[in-house]
């Protein structure tokens, strides 16, 4: 069997930034507005820390602490009621989004009606069409809405929108519409991964789309590969591996992931795999475009011009145990790899670690392992692997490692041998 493995998989810069912020973040308590990503595991690890998602209701009652607005962003009137509160506001709003907001209100300003093509229960809408005070049209297909009258419209896209469907449904507003503005504010990450997710669905015999059911990228990268490849199957945990049925007949596997899955449960997929077939081979499906211009102007129907040169870079690694899996850089930059440490020494904050770099290591106590962390078990001298889970510490002193990953894997392989 091949694996071939997106490289567009794991986290977005936006849920990157998020996480980075909220966890950065030493106003302690610390509240999330709505989950921050979609990955149960993520959200007990963050629980651990204490980092709690709440909801606004529950927001208005606190005192004190931090509220980190997540990639999504909200509305204005979220926002003032937020303010009200004694609590500190980290604004982890994604940019993109951002300028989706501030086109929506100086258009607004304007006299312009607006129309908000994506789905109408997503937080990102709400908060966008809080922008237009609650007015916006909004329109989640391609059944259109009569336009009556000479109004002139401005047309925004929510950020993760197929952008099939949004050419279709932009067309047809043209024909209906005189005066109208649109903005393809579809991010360019949406457009990379769902680009990708198409490329490798049409090669593929089985398709993996790892992510969340609730959400809204996840479930559209499932739907864009499941037009391509009848075998496609949305992967929340490993237990949903199971309903794969026909996995030894796989010849070729796609992997993909939403934007807000994380890199180790990917990891865990393929190590499960692997231990299934008899033998693996992963290869990065990467794609460079070369310029993608995602800046929306003020120009009367502007399209988003894409210079695009796509590049296909593959390489591939044979697979044949777990310590091929780890070993294997399918994530650039490294994160993702296994790496052997050496404990120098251990307190209640974590494990510093050497692992023959030129930086240590450093495990925090909530990543050290699945049962709680006693730093006494650490002595110096101690060996063990972990998995860096972020190497752009150029301004850090330390590695940040991730212990528990590499003991979950260990824990279903002996589970899964004792079952055998
Ligand atoms: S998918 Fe795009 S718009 Fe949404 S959070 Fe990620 S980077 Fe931002």
């Amino acid at each position: 069997m091949r694996i071939s493995v997106a490289r567009t998989c794991g986290f977005c810069t936006g849920v990157n930034r998020a996480i980075r912020l909220a966890t950065s973040e030493i106003n302690k308590p610390v509240y999330i507005l709505g989950e921050l990503i979609h990955n149960e595991r993520v959200l007990k690890s963050f629980a651990e820390q204490g980092i709690l998602t709440i909801n606004l209701e529950e927001a208005l009652k606190l005192t004190s602490g931090t509220v980190i607005i997540r990639a999504h962003g909200i509305s204005p009137q979220v926002r003032a009621k937020l303010n009200e509160t004694a609590l500190k506001i980290v604004d982890a709003t994604c940019p993109n989004v951002l300028k989706i907001h501030e086109i929506v209100k100086k258009g607004v300003k304007q006299g312009s009606k607006i129309i908000i093509i994506g789905n109408g229960k997503h937080p990102e809408v709400i908060g966008i069409n809080g922008c237009a005070d609650g007015e916006a049209i909004i329109i989640e297909d391609e059944n259109l809405p009569s336009f009556e009258g000479a109004n002139s419209y401005i047309c925004v896209v929510q950020t993760t929108f197929n952008e099939k469907q949004y050419n279709i449904i932009i067309n047809k507003l043209k024909n209906n519409i005189k005066l109208l503005v649109n903005y393809n504010t579809i991010c360019y990450t949406t457009k990379v991964r769902q680009s990708e997710a198409e490329m490798l669905s049409l090669q593929c015999d089985a398709m993996f789309v790892i992510g969340s059911k609730i959400s809204s990228n996840t479930c559209k990268l499932y739907e864009l590969c499941g037009r391509n490849c009848k075998n496609t199957y949305l992967i929340e945990n490993i237990e949903d591996l199971t309903k794969v049925t026909n996995k030894i007949g796989i010849q070729k596997l796609g992997i993909t992931t939403g934007a807000s899955t994380p890199k180790e449960l990917v990891m865990e997929v393929i190590l499960v795999m692997s231990s299934e077939v008899e033998s693996v081979k992963i290869e990065d499906c990467a794609q460079e475009v070369a310029a993608v211009d995602t800046t929306a102007t003020e120009a009367v129907n502007v399209e988003v011009k894409k210079a695009t040169e796509v590049k296909k870079v593959k390489t591939e690694r044979k697979i044949n145990n777990m310590e091929d899996v780890m070993n294997a850089s399918v994530f650039g930059l490294r994160e993702g790899k296994k790496v052997k440490c050496t404990v120098i020494k251990a307190d209640s904050t974590g494990i510093l670690v050497n692992f023959g770099g030129k930086k240590d290591g450093f495990i925090d106590s909530v990543k050290a392992g699945l049962e709680n962390y006693d730093a006494s078990q650490y002595k110096p001298g101690d060996v063990f692997e972990a998995v860096v889970v972020e190497n752009k510490t150029s301004s850090k002193e330390c590695i940040m490692l991730d212990k528990r990953v590499i003991d979950e894997v260990l824990d279903r392989l002996c589970e899964k041998k004792n079952r055998c």
